[in-house]
């Protein structure tokens, strides 16, 4: 334990040294650093250190207000709606390109906000970038499309369509990836022509108050894209409800989606919900068993298992569940944990003290319901400080236990065997979410037919997790609706109109005497 703690506090020091100061910013509306009207602020705290390394502005709903009057000045100037979608391109080109030049000071905050390895952070970054990109193509092609004619069957009328932008837009985001979620909205409603209001989780806001700055330094005129930071309460809820955005797209939990989503009713305003889930993984005795563990550990573990997707659980064909538990418990074991400023870390510290004490609840709820514990649980004795969960494996998890139906969203995985495939996909869609869904199997027909009967909107076959910004993106069930990503994306921020010409000589002729009627 000598040799651990030691090793620990080199690395901590190797990693306090790698930590970049966090900058101090305020809320960002209409083009400018404003600080929030009330003065207040709120702490950024480092879940891998717990030390106290920034602060945030905590906006409320006078910093809504404002921001929503600058979004909404911004839209009716035409500064940003009345542009062609090739205009918007390249602005959207030249923010992807400003992530890319920062992309190793935008890793290093938002590992050090949320506490996912480096690693994944700078593929987030990555990520980013190539969001922006698709978007900036997905809006140059936008203007072939305008105008695009509809048969209707009478040559005496021309009827096309046009694609506009909504208006002004709210995004409400969550803390798991926070650039990246707030990304797959912020880009998309660009490159359709929209103004923004971002509200990024509490947890972690850092690199979404970066983005706004960066945007604005690549031309992005003032007023298109505010982001006000705050509680949920005070400046999500406002957000939420205001009248005079024209839609809401929440990212988060199911409960707060469920009062994000009656806010924008209220207002008769769309919204899209990407919101929890409790994804199963099936894996069929066919299957190469090593692969699958790789799967399995990248599905449960990959950003600490604090992914809506995560692959929380695990239906294991009985026959090599043993061997495949073996597998299993070996390679979590060995999983690299600790300071994740440290290249190579895989698993970090989970996102705040509420959380952790949150998912500690669930490992001593596993035990309680009498699940097996395979491995983990506890923190790991190499990282003394810190909110760190080792990986943990509960087997002999039967379909009532709360460990099976509730989203943990932390690095606890639930196993539990079947025998045929029918009960394998009664298990795994007895479930109220259904976001994503995974099969294994050697056998290509069985993966076709349980893809099919997969209850969710993402299916991985001999994977789980990946995800690719040109593919939809969300759920069914408890897990929300509309979908992200993709050009699924891009129409959740148009407004379509369609515009019918009468293109004939001859009069109408319905009220004249001479009508045929
Ligand atoms: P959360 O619901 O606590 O918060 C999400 C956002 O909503 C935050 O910005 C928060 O400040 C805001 N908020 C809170 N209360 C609000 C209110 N009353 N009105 C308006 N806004 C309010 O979720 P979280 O803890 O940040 O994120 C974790 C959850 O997000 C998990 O349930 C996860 O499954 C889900 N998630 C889903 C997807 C997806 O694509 N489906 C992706 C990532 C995360």
């Amino acid at each position: 334990a000598a040799n651990s703690l030691s090793q620990q506090s080199r690395q901590q020091q190797a990693g306090a040294m790698a930590a970049l100061p966090i900058p101090a910013r305020e809320l960002f509306i209409n083009g400018r650093w404003v600080a929030p009207v009330r003065g207040k602020y709120l702490d950024v705290v480092c879940p891998a250190t717990e030390a106290v390394i920034g602060r945030i502005p905590a906006g409320t709903r006078e910093d809504v207000e404002a921001a929503v009057a600058a979004a909404v000045a911004a839209h009716k100037s035409g500064v940003w709606a009345k542009t062609t979608g090739a205009q918007r391109a390249v602005v959207l080109r030249a923010i992807a390109q400003k992530v890319r030049d920062n992309k190793t000071a935008l890793a290093n905050y938002e590992t050090q906000d949320m506490g996912k390895p480096i690693d994944e952070a700078e593929w987030d970054m990555d990520d980013v970038a190539g969001c922006l990109d698709y978007y900036a193509d997905l809006a140059e092609k936008l203007d072939a499309r305008q105008g695009s004619a509809i048969d209707v069957g009478m040559e005496e009328f021309s009827v096309t369509v046009r694609r506009e932008p909504l208006g002004v837009v709210g995004l409400i985001t969550p803390w798991n990836y926070p650039l990246l979620m707030a990304t797959w909205k912020v880009a998309p409603a660009l490159a359709a022509g929209n103004c923004c209001v971002l509200k990024p989780s509490e947890l972690a806001s850092v690199t979404c108050l970066e983005l706004a700055g960066l945007a604005g330094e690549a031309g992005l005129p003032a007023g298109v894209l505010n982001v006000v930071t705050g509680l949920g309460a005070d400046a999500g809820a406002p957000l939420s409800s205001h009248p005079a955005l024209a839609k809401v797209a929440f990212t988060g939990s199911t409960a707060t989606g469920q009062r994000v989503a009656q806010a924008a009713i209220a207002n008769l305003r769309p919204a899209t919900m990407e919101l929890g889930g409790k994804s199963c993984l099936v894996i069929f005795d066919d299957a190469d068993l090593d692969k699958a563990v790789e799967w399995v550990m990248f599905g449960a573990f990959w950003t600490n298992g604090q992914i809506c997707s995560s692959t929380s659980r695990i239906l294991i064909q009985e026959r090599v569940a043993d061997a495949f538990y073996a597998k299993l418990k070996q390679r979590a074991q060995s999983i690299n944990i600790g300071d994740p400023l440290q290249p190579g870390c895989r698993m970090g510290p989970i996102v705040s003290a509420a959380q952790y004490e949150r998912v500690r609840g669930y490992v001593q709820i596993g035990l309680d319901e009498g699940a097996t514990l395979l491995t983990g649980g506890r923190r790991p004795p190499s990282c003394p400080r810190g909110h760190f969960l080792e990986p943990t494996v509960f087997i002999n998890v039967a379909p009532h236990m709360r460990l099976w139906k509730e989203e943990i969203f932390g690095p606890v995985l639930s196993v539990s065997t079947f025998s045929s495939e029918q009960q394998a996909l009664q298990l795994a869609n007895d479930s109220e979410y259904g976001l994503g869904g995974a099969v294994i199997s050697a056998d290509e027909e069985r993966c076709r037919r349980v893809a099919e009967g997969l209850e969710c909107g993402i299916v991985w076959v001999n994977c789980s997790q990946p995800c690719f910004c040109q593919a939809p993106w969300g759920g069914v069930k408890s897990s929300g609706f509309g979908r992200e990503l993709g050009e699924w994306g891009l129409e959740n921020f148009l407004s379509v109109k369609q515009v019918t010409t009468y293109v004939s000589d001859k009069p109408w002729d319905w009220y004249s005497p001479q009508s045929k009627l």
